[in-house]
């Protein structure tokens, strides 16, 4: 199947045919023509299988006739849950709308309000904001919906986590009641739920994978650690290998990010931390560095992370395992995208067996743990949990980790030598 078949506007054609897109990704297939049609959608697709262009391409559909209305507001409203992702949003409508003359706004917390002022005094097509600092502006009077067309929610789940479900209703509330609404969402379950009826007009229901089958093209391991000094050579260990071409590293605190950037980056790594306490303009600035390669290393919490889309991140890497299981999800799917492989390796220690327990039940798949020769944990890997006997590994196994870029493990056997515990 090719893009033409959805009738789109050939200006937005001209510029997927620059993007070297060959076919639309399957929620692509489903969500387009749904939306030209003018379906309210209920989603829920993974993260990176092009969701983003799913809603878009519909949207800039719309907006290329022009308008009847004399307002001068936004057409297409996209709300997300942090500022990483509206950047990217905003990256995706204009490079889709590149031939359509939109003007396309993006307005987030930590810039400075007189700029968003200017920008919002002018005519906007497209706006992605996040909730809070939108809200800021509609309050000062300086947003007009009266045009509005279109309403997208993406990653409506993590908006809701994050305590915005107030401020996305009342936002919803302020927009016309004939307005289309796009709901996106890594699951449907739930206060979702509860929100899609308050929202949403007959919508149709697309589930392209649900946290059971995703990740297929993302290779997960696990290591038990003993403690945080182990999890740093376990960390280097992983580095070393020249294979890898670019890795996220999850920590749990934004102090802990930093600390473990500087030691990488005295230990001569390319390295870079990724936080809620950096300033809007050094976090937008790291973004652009990993995506051309600068930064080898990107040190991160979840927020943070989230939204990245880094065609080029080979690996995922959880020095701490997430608090919430949704988020070790969200993690892994920074790598594996665009249909490239990835490599997600968790660190636990045993008193994380239940946050393990968790997660494995989410994804419906088993965290095998494996070692690294002379950087075993001292207490013993426990048995797998939910009746799962161990099974060896699969003999083939070295050759599927030459296709993916290198057999890094059969390299750590042959350096690593066969002392147990080298690291205490
Ligand atoms: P998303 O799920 O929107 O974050 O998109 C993930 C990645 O897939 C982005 O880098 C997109 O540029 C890319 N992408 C989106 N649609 C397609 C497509 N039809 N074919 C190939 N890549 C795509």
């Amino acid at each position: 199947m090719s893009f033409d078949v959805f009738d789109l506007n050939p200006a937005i054609l001209k510029a997927l045919a620059s993007t070297g897109y060959t076919q639309p990704t399957p929620i692509q297939q489903q969500a387009i023509p749904a939306a030209i049609e003018g379906r309210d959608l209920l989603a829920s697709a993974q993260t990176g299988t092009g969701k983003t262009a799913a809603f878009m391409l519909p949207s800039l559909h719309r907006i290329a006739i022009p308008s009847a209305s004399k307002s001068r507001g936004p057409r297409v409203l996209v709300l997300t849950p942090t500022r990483e992702l509206a950047a990217q949003v905003n990256d995706a409508a204009r490079k889709y709308g590149k031939f359509l003359r939109a003007r396309t706004v993006s307005i987030v917390g930590g810039m400075p309000y007189p700029v968003q002022n200017k920008q919002l005094s002018q005519p906007v097509d497209i706006l992605v904001a996040t909730p809070g600092r939108l809200i800021d502006h509609m309050e000062r009077g300086r947003i007009d919906f009266s045009r509005l067309e279109v309403l997208v929610l993406d990653e409506a789940d993590r908006m809701l986590d994050m305590g915005f479900i107030d401020d996305v209703e009342h936002i919803a509330a302020a927009t016309p009641s004939h307005r289309q609404t796009l709901l996106f969402s890594a699951t449907l379950d739930g206060t979702i739920g509860n929100l899609a009826q308050k929202l949403l007009k007959n919508p149709q229901r697309i589930e392209i994978a649900t946290a059971r089958t995703r990740h297929g093209q993302i290779t997960q391991k696990l290591h038990f650690a003993d403690d945080q000094i182990h999890k740093r050579k376990l960390l280097q260990h992983i580095l070393a290998d020249t294979t890898m071409r670019q890795a996220i590293v999850f920590t749990a605190t934004k102090r802990d990010a930093d600390a473990l950037a500087e030691d990488l980056h005295a230990l001569g790594h390319q390295v870079a931390a990724l936080h809620g306490d950096m300033t809007q303009g050094a976090r937008t600035r790291t973004l652009p560095r990993l995506r051309h390669g600068d930064i080898r290393v990107l040190v991160a919490t979840d927020v943070a992370a989230r939204g990245i889309d880094v065609n080029g991140i080979t690996h995922v890497i959880n020095f701490d395992l997430p608090k919430v299981a949704e988020d070790y999800v969200h993690r892994i799917g920074r790598t594996g995208r665009a249909g490239n492989s990835g490599t997600a390796i968790s660190f636990a220690s045993h008193a994380d067996r239940r946050h393990l327990h968790g997660i494995e039940r989410l994804t419906g798949q088993k965290l095998r743990a494996e070692v690294i020769p002379g950087l075993e944990p001292r207490q013993p890997a426990p048995k797998p949990a939910f009746g799962d006997k161990p099974r060896p590994r699969p003999t083939s196994r070295r050759g599927s980790d030459k296709r993916r870029g290198g057999d890094h493990w059969a390299a750590v056997r042959a350096t690593s030598g066969p002392q147990r515990n080298r690291h205490s």
